[in-house]
């Protein structure tokens, strides 16, 4: 009997889920002109400030010893260098396993480089180097202190993850009889999906909301020369405003061949971001699901083949009238003589549960279609693919582009100082990967 007894407790006090939950966020507005990032167009550092931009941080703990942190930045990528550093420290400073971290970026294109991603993309002397060189440190710093802020805030919460829609990502992959055009496409595939994590206090009060899109976070153009969030910033602000404490954190997911529609006007951007903003603020007013469960989480490096290239390649390019070619086939020449370029990419694919909901996180510009494929493949509707996560060192294109050729699947390549295009094998790769890593999380 007594026996008994202690079981039905111990069964009792095992029933009520322990989630705990803590964000912050940090302004890194840079404090005067730096060059941004994502236009090769641009020809001067930034003039001004149309709106502050943020890092983010939520951490989520299932108290049953598993935790993971969500990071977002308003920034273009986070390059692989900058990641691990960010790792590293956070693994010393918080205990936090490589598979606990997730880096995502908004990619923005109206804030500052963070060197070096897309180092072939920018001509700029030396002050304006060292510029960039310094901001990012300062960002560096200031992600890993926020991940500290996030998880000093841990406190009891409740999670609830809803889907919600905004159709303003218009698919920019035109086919033309002289090929793919980045021009926007009204028949072309898309994915609406708002996926939200809704976080919320003991009082119900919502502490923090984590909410995803597939689209380039562009409605600002190449001529705009003022530090900006874009739309995911004026979603963002609007969500904080009407829920006073909160932090609101945009998460790009699979918007690689996906633009805002209609674009170049900062009254677009103020658009979009209220429509999307409207759509996480329908989720929070019904009942998603309640998430019930623990935290698991891994992380692999995975390689994805190039497009065969030899030096004979890059000799060839030298002479190109294209300056970003000629700069491409020098660094890739000093590479070979050093030994040190790789037929391979190395890519990084993470998995994580939470409860019953599942996030993928993908490396890159991820575009639409492994968003839709792997929804289907899992069977999971509710699933949320995180792109532009822990590294952003080229677009990652389908096998259907890569044979159709265009933007993200070629011409791309030049800029992220690739060696050549990937192999349309990846996109089976990558599904493989991530389906197996999925059985490795349960
Ligand atoms: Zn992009």
């Amino acid at each position: 009997m007594r026996l008994l007894s202690l079981f039905v407790l111990g069964a009792l006090i095992a029933l009520p889920q322990s989630w705990q939950a803590g964000a912050a966020k940090v302004d890194i507005t840079p404090d005067g002109p730096v060059w941004m990032a994502g236009y090769a167009a641009r020809t001067k550092a930034s003039t001004g400030v149309v709106s502050p931009i943020h890092a983010k941080a939520l951490a989520i703990d299932d108290g049953k010893k598993g935790r993971v942190v969500f990071v977002t930045a308003d920034i273009i990528g986070f390059p692989r260098s900058v990641a691990e550093e960010i790792a590293i420290a956070s693994l010393k400073r918080y205990g936090l396993e490589r598979s606990q971290l997730v880096l995502n970026a908004s990619h923005t294109h109206s804030a500052p480089v963070i060197w070096p991603n897309l180092a072939t993309m920018y001509f700029f002397d030396t002050t304006e180097k060292a510029r960039v060189e310094a901001y990012t440190r300062k960002f560096v710093g200031q992600v890993i202190d926020v991940i500290g802020a996030a998880i000093a805030n841990l406190k009891p919460a409740e999670l609830e993850l809803d889907m919600g829609s905004a159709s303003f990502a218009m698919n920019r992959r035109l086919p033309t009889p002289e090929g793919i055009k980045n021009s926007p496409n009204t028949a072309g595939v898309t994915d609406h999906a708002v996926p939200t994590i809704e976080v919320r206090g003991k009082d119900k009060k919502i502490v923090a909301l984590l909410f995803g899109y597939s689209c380039h976070n562009t409605t600002l153009t190449g001529e705009f020369y003022d530090i900006s969030a874009d739309y995911a910033g004026y979603a963002q602000s609007e969500l904080e405003a009407r829920f006073p404490g909160a932090v609101a954190m945009f998460a790009m997911a699979c918007g690689g061949d996906q633009n805002p529609f209609p674009r170049s006007s900062l009254a677009n951007a103020k658009a979009h971001g209220h429509e999307l903003a409207e759509a996480v603020i329908r989720t929070t007013e019904k009942t998603g699901q309640l998430l019930k469960g623990r935290i698991r989480s891994g992380f692999q490096m995975i390689e994805l083949p190039f497009q065969p290239f030899g030096s004979n390649d890059f000799e060839a390019e030298l002479k190109s009238t294209n300056k970003f070619a000629v700069r491409r086939a020098e660094a890739m020449l000093k590479m070979m003589s050093e030994s040190r370029l790789s037929h391979t990419l190395a890519y990084p694919i993470q998995a994580i549960r939470l409860g019953q909901a599942t996030v993928v996180t993908l490396g890159g510009e991820v575009v639409v279609d492994y968003c839709l494929r792997l929804k289907k493949q899992t069977a999971n509707p509710s699933l949320i693919v995180l792109g532009y996560s822990n590294d952003v060192m080229c677009y990652i294109p389908t096998k259907k582009q890569v044979a159709e050729g265009g933007y993200e699947s070629k011409d791309s390549f030049l800029y992220y100082g690739q060696p050549a295009p990937l192999s349309g094998d990846s996109e089976d790769i990558i599904v493989d990967k991530v389906m197996n890593l999925l059985k490795k999380v349960k």
